[in-house]
């Protein structure tokens, strides 16, 4: 075993604190990589308050990792020493179903292995996320990162990024078509730069006024202020679609009557109390509400090629591991521009 440390909680109510532990040895198939920056997702503060119920402690969080291969087993591949890597939020799934097979192992048939709060396929070791200094993953859950962006910046693609490049690519959001992002976070700033590099109309619609001028340079064309009554009713019936990204609860109601005819709303946030939806705003406008989850491997590196291609990155605030909980309280209030990432240096 490889002795490890990074920043972990013991259980639902504790602040993150650090801890050590151990990764396994690198297998044949594994990359064992030195994590240079790792990303803070609102999923990360949903599990470690075990908001969605059955969380494992002790957990170290973290699934935007990035860092530089420090060592391959004997039969990979896809890497060698010295490259740089990223893993996302799977780390495994069975391989074999018909969806790990179309290249959909988020939607593993048997189970996918989450980065953290999660167990392996051999039904017993948990997996520990990317708070922390170095991790053990088999080379086919691996990404390739381009040496063209900046490392800290692409963090966050691994899951903001591909969490809203997927659906955008799935419902085949480009020219000609009106989206709104509903919040301005993590997911949503990358969501605003995908849509308009994709070349639709992109409005955000924020509960924060003073985001206006940052959503616009992100690439929004329009702003509504969700409080702001007259501002939402201009869009009524408008949009073909909305990607929610919203982390706490609210009212789907009054964003599904922004929807045209035959718009669709895709669910991203997951916030823990389940919504109430209306049935006449869905029947009166043939409106769809559906939902994603993050992306496969193939699509997270057709993703981060794409990024490379377009020089998407991530905007991001780094953070030393120290400020990991004070960053948790700033992302709860929507103080978050757009993205935490955690220097991995100052664990040392
Ligand atoms: P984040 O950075 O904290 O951003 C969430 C944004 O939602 C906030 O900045 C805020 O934007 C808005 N918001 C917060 N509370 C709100 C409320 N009560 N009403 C309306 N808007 C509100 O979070 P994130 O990392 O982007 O994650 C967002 C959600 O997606 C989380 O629930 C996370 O677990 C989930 N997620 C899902 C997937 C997936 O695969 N589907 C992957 C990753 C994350 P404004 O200030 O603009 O209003
Ligand atoms: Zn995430
Ligand atoms: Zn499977």
């Amino acid at each position: 075993m490889i002795p490890a440390k990074g920043y972990a909680v013991p259980n639902a109510t504790s602040v993150l604190g650090p801890f050590k532990f151990e990764r396994r040895e690198p297998g044949a198939n594994d990359v064992l990589i030195e994590i240079l920056y790792c990303g803070v997702c609102h999923s990360d503060i949903h599990q470690v308050r075990n908001e969605w119920g059955g969380s494992i402690y002790p957990m170290v969080p973290g699934h935007e990792i990035v860092g530089k291969v420090v060592k391959v087993g004997s039969d990979v591949t896809k890497f060698k020493t010295g490259d740089l890597a990223g893993v996302g939020c799977l780390v495994d799934s069975c391989r074999e179903c018909t969806s790990c097979k179309q290249g959909y192992e988020q939607y593993c048939e048997v189970k996918f292995v989450g980065t953290y709060n999660s167990i392996g396929m051999d039904g017993k070791t948990p997996t520990y996320g990317g708070y922390s200094d170095k991790i053990v993953v088999d080379q086919s859950f691996v990404l390739k990162v381009s040496e063209k962006l900046s490392l800290d910046r692409v963090a966050p693609l691994l899951c903001a990024g591909i969490t809203t490049y997927s659906p955008l690519r799935e419902w085949k959001v480009g020219k000609g078509r009106r989206v709104a992002v509903l919040g301005l976070g993590g997911l949503g700033h990358m969501a605003v730069k995908f849509a308009a590099s994709m070349g639709a109309e992109v409005t955000v619609l924020s509960t924060s006024a003073n985001k206006e001028k940052d959503a616009k340079e992100l690439g929004a064309h329009k702003f509504v202020v969700t409080k702001d009554e007259n501002a939402v009713k201009a869009v009524k019936n408008y949009f073909d679609f909305i990607i929610d990204t919203v982390s706490a609860q609210h009212d789907l109601n009054m964003y599904l009557s922004l929807l045209r005819l035959d718009g669709t709303m895709i669910l991203l946030g997951v916030p823990p109390e389940a919504p109430q939806v209306a049935a006449f705003n869905l029947i009166g406008k043939r409106r769809r509400l559906a939902g994603s989850l993050i992306g496969g491997i193939k699509e997270t590196q057709e993703m981060l090629d794409y990024c490379a291609e377009h020089s998407i990155m991530s905007d991001v605030e780094v953070i030393p591991i120290s400020e990991i909980n004070n960053a948790y309280e700033r992302m709860l209030k929507g103080d978050v521009h757009y993205r935490f990432v955690i220097d991995m240096k100052s664990l040392n």
